[in-house]
């Protein structure tokens, strides 16, 4: 720490992204990416756009706005489009959160929402999921404060439904209500027909999983007109160009080759199913999962063994060091090839154990 630090940020422990080794050849089933590439017509459209790269962005990101809102039926004053969707959170809980505006949310859940309410100084508090990881409903309804819940929820994949997300947003008039539907295009039900009928509800979404962009950084958030206004005040506030040309190109041409990634969606939840089936087979307890990853905890060896001799085999998974789930690791879903070789590494490491 330098000497020019902050005080106000002394004792601020930012958020660990999974490993992203680079140039080994490691399986990487860490960090929810897609196995599949971008459609060949996304990569085409973002490598044209780079002969335009000598000029600014459209900070207003108009074609894309305009191509989303008619994709989801609302109105583009009722969306942002930002550097991924942790950029959106992050304004959220800026705008919308400050000293006597406190933050509510699972006590496990995506670890970001902990590291932007410290950031800014917001009261939170974390409210425990059921001994089964599910979320009650009921605990966001009639919140303390301002309700941030992942549906599905990460890292363990369960979701709620919209009619109990619609519960939590119209008990909560007077609070902001985000619904984070990072993976809902892995079966979950989206809570975005409810932003037309609830002032207070904001819906954010990535290209990062479904659509295979996570290293174009493009995400968006749909909301009331008001609140996607606040929204924009601190997006012009920072960084109004952090949507680069080839990003916004990419998710045009995403948008219109939606059945590419509608087809990739649904490759991935049958190999999820597949590989539930097998990890149960083999002792594992196995979280039911609307995402793109299982939850999975095996009862011969602990998450952190299980994660580092995994890693020695040249497979990456997560594991996180936390309270009530350090026994868990989270895979990421594959193709069906990299989760035979995730398998076969687990009989393998199995034998060795029993020997
Ligand atoms: C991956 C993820 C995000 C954000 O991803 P971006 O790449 O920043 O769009 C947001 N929320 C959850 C729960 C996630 O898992």
């Amino acid at each position: 720490m330098s000497r020019f630090f902050s005080a106000r940020f002394a004792a601020l422990t930012p958020y660990t992204p999974g490993e992203q080794p680079q140039g080994q050849t490691f399986i990487k089933l860490n960090t929810n990416e897609s196995p599949f590439p971008p459609s060949p017509g996304t990569i085409k459209a973002a490598s044209r756009e780079a002969e335009r790269l000598q000029l600014y962005s459209d900070p207003d990101c108009r074609a894309l706005t305009a191509a989303l809102a008619g994709r989801y039926g609302v109105s583009q004053d009722q969306i942002l489009v930002t550097n991924g969707s942790d950029d959106i959170l992050y304004y959220a809980f800026t705008a919308f959160g400050d000293a006597d505006h406190s933050f509510v949310f699972p006590d496990i859940t995506y670890g970001f929402y902990s590291v932007y309410a410290k950031l800014n100084g917001i009261p939170f508090r974390e409210i425990p999921l059921r001994a089964d990881f599910t979320i009650d409903p009921q605990d966001y309804c009639r919140a303390a404060g301002s309700v941030v819940i992942a549906n599905p929820n990460a890292p363990t994949g369960i979701c709620l439904s919209v009619s109990e997300i619609e519960k939590i947003v119209c008990s909560n008039p007077d609070r902001l209500v985000l619904i984070d539907e990072a993976y809902i295009d892995f079966g979950g039900e989206s809570a975005l027909p409810l932003v037309n009928r609830y002032d207070n509800l904001l819906v954010t979404r990535t290209f990062s999983k479904s659509r295979s962009l996570a290293g174009a950084r493009l995400g968006f958030g749909i909301g009331s007109k008001a609140i996607i206004s606040d929204l924009k005040t601190l997006k012009f506030s920072m960084n109004p160009y952090s949507v680069n040309r080839m990003t916004m190109a990419a998710g045009i041409a995403a948008l219109q080759e939606d059945a590419y990634y509608t087809a990739n969606c649904q490759k991935i939840i049958t190999t999820r199913e597949a590989v539930r089936l097998e990890l149960s087979k083999r002792g594992f307890t196995v979280l039911d999962s609307s995402a793109n990853f299982l939850f999975a905890k095996s009862g011969r060896i602990s998450g952190k063994q299980l994660y580092l001799q995994l890693k020695e085999q040249g497979i990456l998974v997560r594991h996180f060091e936390l309270p009530r789930i350090s026994d868990f690791v989270r895979i990421t879903i594959g193709t069906d090839e990299q989760m035979s070789l995730l398998l076969d590494a687990i009989d393998s490491i199995f034998r060795e154990e029993s020997k």
